[in-house]
């Protein structure tokens, strides 16, 4: 693909004060591609996540078309592209769908203007976010803290495009939501990433609806990868399936 070292992550440790949970990672991830970081609990992918998106201090380098992301706040990191949607998905459960997706638009320009242009720009982002939920546009003057737990993780995911992402973070997104709705969430992340070509980075602990719709994959374990691919190899892999992924 071109620009194979979009994100380049060279070297990468991190952790909380003296817990050292990442010990040198290195991977790149295609302008476009989606990649996905599997592995079992605690093996720090939430941490890699936050070491991208200025959450966690590293050390190392990190570049996103060649700017360096590392000693970057997460408001900075957000201004530089990198849109990151949390485990527990963060939106604010008072305010409406449609609030809630303006606050995104409001994190990517930094300010609240008001003048002309920047309406119509940030309607444009909400018709774009709208067409790929259209479940958002139904509840648009819903509660957030009135949605489904899915729907709750489409307004995260949809809050996080309004900042027109150029590096998408999806931090385990399948989290405790139904298997129906987890397959609709993903094959929407899947149309964003074909549609917008944003590249995405996402942790999931269900490994197979990761690799359905990642191109490649890379499985951590006690804070190093042990393992990446493309998406279709991991998949193949029998041991890989046993071992890491918890399929048998
Ligand atoms: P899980 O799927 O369980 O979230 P994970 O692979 O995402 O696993 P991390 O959340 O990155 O793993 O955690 C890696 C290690 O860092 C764990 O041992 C965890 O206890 C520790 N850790 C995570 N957050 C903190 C924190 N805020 N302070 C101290 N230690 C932390």
């Amino acid at each position: 693909p071109a620009d194979p070292d979009f994100l380049r992550v060279s070297d990468l440790h991190a952790g909380y004060g003296q817990a050292r949970v990442l010990q040198g990672l290195d991977f790149s991830v295609a302008r476009g591609e989606v990649c996905a970081v599997l592995g079992p609990n605690g093996a720090g992918k939430t941490t890699t996540l936050r070491a991208l998106c200025g959450m966690v201090r590293g050390r190392g380098s990190v570049t996103l078309d060649g700017t360096q992301l590392l000693g970057r706040s997460p408001e900075q990191a957000a201004r530089l592209g990198v849109a990151h949607v949390p485990e527990g998905r963060g939106t604010f459960s008072d305010l409406t769908v449609e609030e809630n997706l303006r606050v995104g638009a409001h994190l990517r320009t930094g300010v609240l203007r008001r003048g002309r242009s920047e309406r119509a720009a940030v309607a444009a982002d909400l018709e774009r976010v709208y067409g790929h939920f259209p479940r958002l546009r139904q509840r648009a003057r819903q509660t957030a803290g009135s949605l489904s737990g899915g729907e709750q993780q489409m307004l995260a995911i949809g809050r996080a495009l309004m900042l027109r992402p150029a590096l998408l973070l999806l931090d385990e997104p399948s989290l405790g939501l139904a298997p129906l709705v987890t397959r609709e969430l993903f094959e929407i992340v899947r149309a964003v990433n074909e549609e917008e070509r944003t590249t995405v980075v996402v942790v999931e602990q269900n490994a197979q609806l990761a690799l359905d719709i990642a191109h490649r994959a890379h499985v951590l374990e006690a804070g190093r990868l042990v393992l990446s691919g493309p998406a279709a190899q991991i998949r193949e892999d029998g041991q890989v399936a046993e071992v890491y992924l918890g399929v048998s």
